[in-house]
């Protein structure tokens, strides 16, 4: 049984063959934080987590690198940190917070490295200095574009020729630049914008080449998988290529893997629409599980309507399947179940058969094997409130200490030392309830 992974590079489903099985490079192009994560940020991050825990399961944990970047420095970060009168670093660290906790409450595994792209400035200008000096780049009006007709490949990816990209209107015609097609790798800066000095000026750079960057320094000059939203196939992903391939003189990843749109009653999601939905609002009203399960029910290529029903119809599922949630030390996984993910992670045949076995344990509680199946089912899409289970029963000493040594503070009317306590647990997520027979405890 092998994966199979559809590669927007080839156009076909294609039997994932790492270069290096001990080291299996994957890279995720993630959110720009200039406002806190709406539900479309969240679908690239929950069907590739889904891939990273595959990748885990098959490879082993500790041979697979996950690279999930943060932008931290763009017009739209820009524009809504001078509108609230922030820094940019203030706007994206504010963002980060809300955005932490969302990728927390979703069970979204922590990623091998999560970078930010102001990091690596350093990087970004020596790429470019070495594309300029290897003659694929060029300096014009304090501006360092790439020449896209140099590379020989460039329009491999979205299918583009140069005529398309032209009559399409998806560049930006600009008096310096030679050609319509090429792209800015360096830009100057605009007062009140964050700028750093270069070679050519005081200046930041342009989007493209921040995660070649990232993906140089981190991972190297060829990785295995390279994945991000249907929106970023041109010009980001094309522009990636193009700038990659030429500073390192070889192929920049094998596998391009891209997730379908969020649409809301059949409208592209989009800013302008205003029908955005706040990945915090929808977690105060729904069950992480549910949001999840919700995101998986359709194929990740494929685009989903979001919707109240489709909410609703999670929801009934996952409060049926939450009475048979259980932790399982049987590492026993149902084979149906696998190779629907291994067939270009398809989700929506995978969760129809633990559907099947979530009805076969119904009759069958007691059996281990197939609460095993569904469980470690549940695992692999991150669907497990189980890991809250294991965190409370490891944690069960620690909270019973914290709580004598808060019963001792009081005794002694160290007040204060009590309140600390209360706060640090209320921290982890435990409350405290003192009542008549002592102090009792939960989960939040
Ligand atoms: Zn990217």
């Amino acid at each position: 049984m092998s994966l199979k992974l559809f590669n927007t590079l080839s156009k076909s489903k294609e039997i994932f063959h790492p270069i290096d099985t001990n080291e299996v490079k994957v890279y995720a192009c993630g959110p720009t934080l200039y406002n806190n994560p709406h539900i479309g940020n969240f679908r690239p991050i929950i069907v590739f987590d889904v891939l990273f825990r595959i990748l885990r399961n098959i490879y082993g944990e500790e041979n697979v690198v996950y690279v999930r970047n943060i932008t931290d420095i763009d017009d739209k970060i820009i524009t809504r940190a001078n509108d609230l009168g922030f820094s940019t670093s203030d706007l994206v660290s504010k963002t980060q917070i809300v955005y932490q906790k969302n990728l927390e409450s979703l069970n979204i595994l922590e990623p091998s490295h999560e970078p930010k792209a102001t990091e690596y400035i350093s990087k970004m200008i020596e790429m470019i200095n070495s594309l300029i000096s290897k003659g694929y780049a060029y300096e014009s009006s304090n501006h360092v574009l790439f020449e896209a007709k140099k590379f020989k490949d460039y329009g491999a990816l979205s299918k583009f020729s140069f005529k398309d990209i032209i009559s399409g209107a998806r560049v930006e015609v600009a008096e310096y630049k030679k050609n319509p097609e090429d792209f800015i790798l360096w830009k100057p800066s605009k007062i009140n914008e964050p700028s750093w000095s270069s070679p050519w000026g005081d200046g930041r750079p342009g989007w493209h080449i921040e995660c070649s960057a990232m993906i140089a320094d981190l991972l190297g000059p060829s990785i295995d998988i390279h994945a991000g939203g249907l929106d970023l196939i041109f010009p980001h992903h094309e522009n990636e290529i193009a700038q990659s391939t030429c500073y390192h003189g070889c192929k920049m990843s094998n596998y391009w893997l891209h997730n379908g749109f969020i649409n809301f009653h059949g409208e592209k999601m989009s800013k302008s629409l205003g029908n955005i939905t706040i990945v915090d609002d929808l977690l105060s009203i729904h069950d992480p599980n549910t949001i999840k399960y919700a995101l998986l029910t359709t194929h990740y290529r494929q685009p989903i309507d979001f919707s109240d029903d489709l909410l609703t119809y999670a929801k009934n599922i996952i409060e049926k399947w939450e009475g048979f949630i259980s932790d399982t030390n049987n590492n026993k996984l149902d084979n149906e179940f696998i190779m629907a993910l291994y067939d270009d992670l398809n989700t929506p045949k995978a969760l129809m058969r633990l559907q099947q076995l979530f009805n076969e344990l119904k009759k069958s509680p007691e059996d281990d094997e197939i609460s095993s199946c569904f469980n470690n089912g549940l695992k692999i899409l991150g669907l497990n409130p189980v890991f809250e289970v294991k965190e409370i029963s490891l944690d069960k000493e620690h909270i019973e200490n914290m709580i004598s040594r808060r019963l001792d503070a009081k005794k002694n009317k160290n007040y204060k030392l009590a309140d600390q306590i209360r706060n640090e647990l209320l921290n982890e997520g435990i409350l405290l309830e003192d009542n008549k027979d002592g102090t009792s405890w939960k989960k939040i």
